[in-house]
């Protein structure tokens, strides 16, 4: 299960992957740094995400 996800954007993640990985999800937006530009998810990492954009303050 968690392997299969692991080759998986967090884009392409659906409702049933957020319910039986839900403690990978927190992993990976809890501490989100990249926002993807297109689907409008945060992730930690930049992989994760399929139009990654560096999360930052705005000014
Ligand atoms: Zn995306």
């Amino acid at each position: 299960m968690a392997n299969k996800l692991k080759k998986k954007s967090l884009c392409k993640w659906d409702k049933d992957d957020v319910k039986t990985s839900w403690n990978e999800l927190y992993d990976l937006v809890g501490k989100s740094k990249f926002i993807c530009e297109r689907c409008l998810r945060s992730a930690s990492a930049k992989g994760m995400l399929c139009k990654p954009e560096k999360l930052a303050k705005p000014a």
